[in-house]
């Protein structure tokens, strides 16, 4: 809060300005000011006050963005003019066709066009009124549509309110879309969570769209892109070129896709479009063609629009990006991570202009829902990814000889079993020494807050991993200045003897001063994190104690679930991690944990819970939860009555009055000082 009295009105005025102004910096400028955590502070203390002041809140406030109450149906509203379709072109000849036919219409023309993508998603009329955002609508019929305001003040990107300069009533046509990195998002949350998956983001932007629970639809992360002002029929000023209202539209602050151009002939329009049929999977969302608009505003009112489509406009519609083929067989392919994935090999077809032979399959998971089969007659799809996928299955035409597809049992590359962590849909090969994996492993093995091996960066381990020299983390121990020092960093220039002896004496220090949860947390084991490590370091002591865990010993330690000890277990049954340990301790790594630093006199916080909100002066919140965890305190996210302590920093929030409710102790950063203090 600042300082001076400020009435909640001023300050809710303020707050509105200040959001506004990070939203643009964040959503348009990629600029941002502040960080997510800022703004969401800023975000909440508005919310708080239009609480307790309803009056205060306005229909362009940035608080609409999070939604409001969930509505029965939608109004419904009449577009003036209409929404029209577009006619389409499929190749350049009809367009060629559309260009010859304005000529007829109007002779003894010069046309220029403005050529723009075809955003694939829902059309939405937008009015701005008085500069703020009164109503979006979508097409619906073309002259009705239903009312979704409070679902588009969701999207992130449209302005709720226009700067002085905007017109008092301003009519944009624009489309929605999903980006396709959201879409993978939701996705992903929502394979996480075992739903089903969404099939596009076209599909799911018009799903959406037309959502009553506004509070989901902002869940969802909806753009926009304006494509056209639409001027009244009885404003008779001056009217702007379509490319100068494109413009302006983007000077008011609202989304254009900046990826238009302006185009003097057929020859420039076709080159467009090649163009960009070329680059569309580039884009982070997904387009189906090019839309060419006249750009005189006097040629267009001339041509005029049919009762369907306006003559001025001709949408060109890129090749389907879907085909038909057949599954020839199923490969398993194995990640860095360890993640072995299913590819279909597939009889070569050719889709949007290239050859397809293989596509994903995500996980058995997918391909078991799917019900993907080898010899499956199947139609694929190549989005904005890199390798295409498959979509559907023709079950239909199966023979009697067709089964269900069986996911491998052993890694395709070192034969290890394969092992599939509870709750996810991946197999892992768990081997650290298959070389997909390896390369990974050395680096995470390396990492701060592992081993922290300086001067073990991506490049050393790539040479070492890739010339050979390195298999596995117990190699490291192994290699010598010289070996080091005649890599070549560029074709003449070698690392060196200096740099080499410096990495082979920071290898030689993390043998020595490293300790076992460190070492625990280097193996990289699966959904073992550092504070993890940690709980497992200070239960069982030494490497071997924590080899010969059961799964029943491993569940008995606090925090330790049934996937966590699984997965331990499944490392250290592995022969080749037995391997590994064996010639990691023949290096002389330390297995055992220093006997000092465990002492419980070290360890006065044990027990206790925290809880850390607002910001601390001259330490960051990782940094103190670290020295609490150091002293046997554990940290969690969230208030409950569970907690011990509440550390509030300054501009503590929510965390701080849900403390208050239930009573936790709450410290300040003195408080918090003192009692870090005491344990040293
Ligand atoms: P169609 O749905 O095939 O009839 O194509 C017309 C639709 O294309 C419009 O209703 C808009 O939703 C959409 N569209 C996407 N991008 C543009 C654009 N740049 N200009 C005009 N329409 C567009
Ligand atoms: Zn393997």
């Amino acid at each position: 809060m600042s300082p001076m009295a400020e009435s909640p009105q001023d300050r809710a005025a303020f707050l509105r300005e200040e959001l506004q102004r990070h939203e643009r910096l964040y959503y348009l400028d990629a600029k941002p000011e502040i960080s997510d955590r800022d703004f969401d502070r800023l975000m909440a203390e508005l919310a708080e006050i239009e609480e307790e002041h309803p009056e205060l809140r306005t229909a362009d406030s940035p608080t609409q963005r999070v939604g409001g109450e969930p509505t029965e149906g939608f109004e419904q509203v009449e577009h003036e003019p209409p929404m029209l379709s577009l006619d389409n072109t499929y190749d350049h000849d009809e367009l060629e066709e559309w260009v010859e036919r304005l000529k007829r219409l109007l002779p003894d023309t010069e046309f220029e066009f403005i050529c723009e993508l075809k955003v694939d998603g829902v059309s939405l009329s937008l009015l701005y009124e008085a500069g703020v955002l009164t109503q979006a609508a979508t097409r619906g019929n073309g002259r009705v549509g239903d009312l979704v305001t409070a679902n588009a003040r969701t999207i992130r990107t449209l302005p709720l309110r226009l700067p002085a300069a905007a017109p008092t009533r301003l009519l944009v046509r624009a489309e929605t879309y999903m980006r396709r990195s959201a879409f993978a998002a939701l996705n992903e949350q929502r394979a996480a969570a075992g739903q089903e998956l969404y099939a596009n983001p076209r599909n799911t932007t018009a799903g959406t769209v037309r959502q009553l629970d506004s509070r989901d639809v902002a869940r969802r992360r909806l753009d926009v892109a304006c494509y056209e002002w639409v001027q009244p029929a009885d404003d008779d000023r001056e009217r702007p070129s379509h490319g100068e209202s494109l413009a302006a539209l983007a000077d008011l602050g609202l989304p254009v896709n900046d990826s238009w151009r302006r185009c003097k002939g057929l020859d420039e329009v076709v080159a467009f479009c090649d163009e960009w049929q070329e680059k569309r999977g580039d884009l982070d969302f997904e387009i189906d063609g090019v839309v060419v608009k006249v750009d005189d505003p006097d040629l267009r009112q001339r041509l005029g629009a049919t009762a369907k489509a306006p003559r001025w406009a001709v949408a060109f519609k890129f090749e389907a990006e879907q085909a038909e083929t057949v599954v020839r067989a199923i490969n398993a392919q194995v990640g860095r991570t360890g993640a072995v994935t299913p590819v279909a090999e597939l009889e070569p077809v050719l889709v949007a202009g290239t050859t397809v032979k293989r596509a994903t399959l995500h996980n058995y998971e997918d391909l078991a829902r799917k019900d993907v089969r080898v010899g499956d007659a199947v139609v694929i799809e190549k989005g904005g990814d890199i390798i295409p996928k498959v979509v559907s299955v023709f079950e239909e035409r199966r023979g009697p000889e067709s089964k269900p597809f069986a996911p491998p049992g052993e890694c395709p590359v070192c034969d290890e079993k394969l092992y599939q962590p509870e709750e996810e849909a991946l197999l892992r090969c768990v081997n650290a020494a298959c070389p997909a994996v390896v390369r990974e492993a050395i680096r995470h093995f390396a990492s701060r807050n592992a081993m922290d091996i300086e001067g073990m960066g991506d490049w050393l381990v790539g040479e070492l991993v890739g010339g050979g020299l390195v298999r596995d983390p117990a190699d490291l121990y192994g290699l010598t200045v010289d070996e080091l020092a005649d890599l070549k960093k560029t074709n003449d220039a070698r690392l060196g003897e200096k740099a080499a002896a410096r990495t082979v004496a920071s290898l030689a220090e993390s043998r020595k001063e490293r300790s076992l949860s460190r070492l625990i947390y280097a193996l990289g084991i699966r959904f073992v994190g550092d504070s993890t490590a940690s709980l497992l370091a200070r239960r069982f002591r030494t490497v071997d104690g924590l080899a010969a865990a059961s799964a029943e010993e491993l569940e008995e330690v606090d925090e330790i679930g049934a996937r966590i000890a699984e997965s331990v277990r499944a490392f250290f049954d592995s022969e080749r991690n037995q391997d590994l340990l064996r010639r990691l301790k023949e290096a002389g790594l330390e297995f055992e944990e220093d006997a000092a630093a465990d002492d419980g006199a070290d360890q006065p916080l044990e027990g206790k819970v925290f809880v850390l909100t607002g910001s601390l002066e001259g330490m960051t919140r990782n940094e103190a939860g670290a020295r609490i965890k150091a002293l046997g305190g554990k940290v969690t996210g969230s208030v409950s009555g569970k907690t011990d302590f509440l550390v509030a920093g300054e501009k503590a929030g929510s965390k701080l009055r849900k403390a208050e409710q239930l009573g936790v102790e709450v410290l300040d950063q003195a408080g918090l000082e003192e009692l870090l203090g005491a344990g040293s």
